[in-house]
Formats: structure tokens, sequence, C-alpha cells
């Protein structure tokens, strides 16, 4: 079988899903994670719609990756113009992304109902936007939308949007169930039909899953001779999603024999998928296929016995296969050889011993609502804790916070905060106040006055985003809040997490952690070197009025 392309959607088509939003800076993380995992295409979206795609594609352009390519995403050309005088080709034309998929119409349906154009006006636009970009020097993907339910209607047609993209250079047609309404058998059937109609066009599928089998509908097209599968993270999407692409990846190569990834790139299925659920502030699925928390989880019994004597019995698959664990799974991080590799990447030695309690600190922790999936300077931290050779920045006397509404409606919200730094072998108390337009700017405001001065680098630390999640842990210990806070100093982006039930509280401590690993981050090389030596991506720096709109961020939203 030809080798299958992994295509991910998640930045464009999953962000169309209710609740779904991302910074540029995330939308960065996501790309780094996923060209990690191996992905071998990321859509990025269309290259200039609105400030923060054009902020992204600026990142972007700067990162360098070691595997994935960045897909810019845009429309076919407008009708009754030429495809150089359409600004959207332009922008696709003029953008640093190497690909660029063009959606046009392969439904006869849509061509006279929604574009309202002649037939052969839309086969038209399909081959002269495709020839305009490949002479702009693009690899060209062309997704046939609405392919399936067009194919039905009208084949014939739908097969001639297909020939003009491939005439006119496209590399591969990617054939669309945009509604999401079909079956597996008529997917089968439809793409072996094409194929066999077209056996010199390379195939792609992308799925929706309003009738439940977006990723059934993905894998039945690679048996009848697709070789790219589109899909987004976590099957994120507009109405019931996309295609799953974890599930997806972890079918093709333990079910069907479809090498997409390594081994050990494999096993890192669980943790990216977690991640990304991280960033856009969603609880992952506990029940998804392969990755969810549940997945192998066996409760007293029967199963229990039956997987302690031959796992086959009641598993389908080997869990680490997949960077799952049996049982009820407390988390990627806490077993003690990850997080022995997790020290090890960031030059902390852990003493005999320390690796085991460290453990056990973090499934107490998880236990008490906190991740540190995305929480990689809280989670360094901690190693760093456990490693006995870490100083903390300061040491805590108390913080005091008060908000003050006022009749004409303004609040007013003042923090002071007493601390001790570590001076020469003593300590020096600090007591400093500040304002804020919110109680978690304030205290910023204030920790930053008192430590600034000693520690001047912090000056460089920004929190570009601020997360709340309230965790209804249903223990009769009522709800805890958990804060995520993301800083950079431009260079590099880090999470650091608090959990409490006090919102204030929890924010305090996730604060803290942001400013502690920022000086972790400007003490060690690792500014300039990344783990293992290797030269970290440098991370383009914001411009000036996105990084004052961030800064205002946190504090705007407490
Ligand atoms: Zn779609």
């Amino acid at each position: 079988m030809a080798r299958v392309q992994l295509y991910d959607a998640t930045l464009r088509d999953g962000m169309g899903g209710v609740g779904m939003s991302l910074t540029a800076a995330e939308k960065l993380r996501v790309v780094q994670r996923l060209d990690e995992l191996g992905v071998d295409l990321i859509e990025a979206g269309f290259p200039a719609s609105n400030p923060k795609e054009r902020e992204l594609f600026a990142l972007l352009e700067q990162a360098r990756l070691r595997h994935a390519q960045i897909v810019a995403f845009g429309m076919t050309r407008r009708r009754g113009c030429s495809a150089d005088q359409d600004d959207g080709l332009r922008v696709l034309a003029e953008s640093f992304a190497p690909v660029c998929t063009l959606v046009g119409k392969s439904s006869t349906l849509q061509v006279q109902k929604v574009l309202r154009v002649s037939k052969r006006e839309n086969l038209a636009m399909i081959g002269e936007s495709v020839s305009f970009l490949r002479a702009a020097g693009k690899r060209v993907l062309f997704d046939a939308e609405h392919f399936f339910d067009g194919y039905r209607a009208d084949a014939d047609y739908a097969l001639q949007t297909l020939r003009a993209a491939r005439d006119a250079g496209c590399e591969r047609a990617v054939l669309c169930d945009t509604n999401g309404g079909s079956l597996p058998g008529e997917v089968g059937r439809i793409v072996a039909a094409v194929r066999r109609e077209l056996p010199d066009l390379a195939l792609g599928i992308h799925t929706h899953n309003d009738s439940g089998c977006a990723v059934a509908n993905a894998l039945v097209a690679v048996e009848a001779g697709a070789t790219q599968v589109q899909g987004t993270v976590n099957g994120i999407g507009e109405r019931t999603g996309n295609a799953n692409l974890i599930t997806i990846i972890a079918d093709l190569q333990l079910k069907m024999g479809v090498k997409v990834l390594s081994a050990s790139r494999l096993a890192r299925l669980t943790e990216t998928a977690h991640y990304i659920d991280e960033l856009l502030n969603r609880a992952p699925n506990p029940n998804q296929p392969y990755v969810g928390r549940h997945a192998f989880a066996h409760k007293a019994g029967m199963h229990a016995s039956g997987v302690r004597s031959d796992p086959a019995t009641f598993e389908h698959v080997d869990p680490a296969s997949v960077g799952n664990q049996r049982e009820l799974v407390v988390s990627e991080l806490s077993g003690r050889a990850t997080l022995l590799a997790r020290a090890a990447e960031a030059g902390i030695e852990l003493p005999e011993g320390a690796a085991a309690r460290a453990a056990d600190q973090i499934k107490e922790l998880e236990h008490a609502g906190y991740q540190f999936e995305a929480a990689d300077g809280s989670f360094e931290l901690l190693l760093r804790q456990r490693s006995g050779r870490y100083r903390p920045l300061f040491r805590l006397e108390s913080w005091r916070v008060i908000v003050e509404k006022r009749a004409e409606g303004r609040a007013q919200t003042e923090a002071t905060i007493k601390i001790w730094v570590p001076d020469g072998e003593g300590e020096r108390r600090y007591i400093q106040t500040a304002e804020g337009n919110g109680p978690v700017n304030a205290l910023d405001n204030a920790l930053r006055a008192a430590i600034g001065a000693v520690h001047p680098q912090l000056r460089d630390v920004e929190l570009v985003n601020y997360k709340v999640r309230i965790l209804d842990e249903s223990k009769g210990t009522g709800a805890v809040t958990r804060v995520l806070i993301d800083a950079s100093d431009g260079h590099r982006v880090w999470g650091t997490i608090g959990v409490s039930e006090n919102l204030i509280s929890a924010s305090w401590e996730a604060l803290v952690d942001s400013l502690e690993y920022g000086m972790v981050v400007a003490e060690s090389s690792l500014g300039h070197r990344g783990r293992n030596g290797r030269p970290r991506r440098p991370v383009k720096t914001m411009p000036a009025a996105a990084r004052a709109r961030r800064r205002a961020r946190p504090s705007e939203a407490i």
C-alpha cells in the first residue's frame, strides 16, 4: 500500500467548533506539537483574513519545523474575474506557505444554488485558480467540496471538477464529505469509482461526523485508494466535528498495517491529544478511543484479573503503543521513567528516590485538580524543587487584594504583598502596594515592583494568556478553580498552573510559577539552547500592538 499522508485541519476547520479559540502563539504551539508527532501537512488557515491570522503566518514563517509543511487555505477565484485579479488568490500566492489547498465546488446543486454560476464557469474557476497558484510556484491541493453529495446527484459533473483541477496541475484532489452525512459503504464505493475513472490522480479524504461515521469513512476511503487523510485533533470542528485524526492515526497503524508514524512517535499520541485539549481549555474526553483516560481502564473482577493473566483478553491493543496506560490512569507524566526522561531533557539531576517522590506528588496534585500537560513551566519547577538545588525567588509572608466598586461604575483594585527576598546570606523584607484593573493584574504589578529591582530580567516576561476552568469534582469537596497562565519572554512561551477553591489564590500560584520559571529561562542558557543542546526554535516577538493587547488580556478577565 502507498504511503498515507497525515493532514491536520485543526487550526482551520477545527476552529469552526463552538467555543474553539486559540491565540496565534497557541496555534504555533499546536503546530510544533503536531510537527513533533510527525504530521505531514498542517493547514494554518487563510493567511490574511484578520490580524490574528496575519500574526500567525508571521510566526509560522519563523518557526523551524522538522517535518511538517504549512498549508495555506483559500477559495477558487470569484466569478467573472481573472485569477490574477482575485485578492484572495493573490494573498495565497504571496504567502510563504509552500502548499495551498483550494476549496471549490463539486456539486451541481451547490454551483447553481450557492455560487450561482454556470457549470462551465465553475470548471474555469477551478482550473484557472489552480494554474495561477502553480505558476506562483505552489504545490496545490484541490478540496472538492460536497463531493459525495455531488457525486450521488451528478457523478459525471463531480468527476469533471476533479479533471479540471488535475489538468491545471493540482497534485491531489481531496474528496470532501462536507455535510458529513455519508455512510462508509457509499464512501468506499465512490472513492473506488473515482480511482477507476482517474487512476493518475492522487486522492485525499476529508470527512465530518454528522452520521457518526467520520473516522470510518476516512478509513474506508484509504482502503479504496485515498493516500491522504484529513482530520482534526480530537475531532473538534463545526457541528458534530471533523474526523478525529488521533483515532485515525492509531487505526491506520495498529489495525490496518498502514505505517504513518514511527513507533516512538505513535507513543506520543495520548500526550499530544491531551496537550491540545488543554490549550483549548477543554477537558479531555475520558472515553476517547485510544487516548482517553478510561480507554484502558478495567474495573475490579473478571476484567482486571483477565488483563493481569493476558492483556489480550480484554484489550484490543497495547495501551503503551499509543502512550496510554492501563487501569485508572493518573497521567502521562507521572510515570517514573517519563519523569526521569523529562528531567534529563531539562538538565535536572534527580537524586536517588526523588523521581518516585515526584511521581507520588504529581499523582496527589492531579487528584486535587492539577493537570501538567500544558503547564510545562510548573512541571519543570516541581522537578527542580525535587532536585534539592532549587532556590525560590522569594518567600511569601502575605498578600491582600481590595476590590472597590464605585457608584459611578468603576471598580478599583489594589494589592499589597509582603515577601522576603534572598539577599546575600540573609533575606530582605519587601512590602509593595500596586493598583491594577483586576486582582491578578494588581498582584502581578506589586510582585514585579518588589522583585523587579533584584531581578531586572523579569521585565521581559509577559503574561500572554490566562485561562480559568471550574472543576466540578463531584467528590463532595465542592468545585475548585484551575488557572492556566501562558507567559513569554519574547522567545519562548511556557505554561503554569494554579489550583484552589479561591480564584485569586489559584491565579497567584500560577503567576508566581510564571515568574519563577521566567528566571529559570533567563538564568540558564535555555533561552538560547534547546533540549539536548539543539538550538531552540526562535519564536518571533509579537508586534507591539498585539503585545499591548495581550498584556491587557489577563487583567481584563480578572
Ligand atoms: Zn470540513
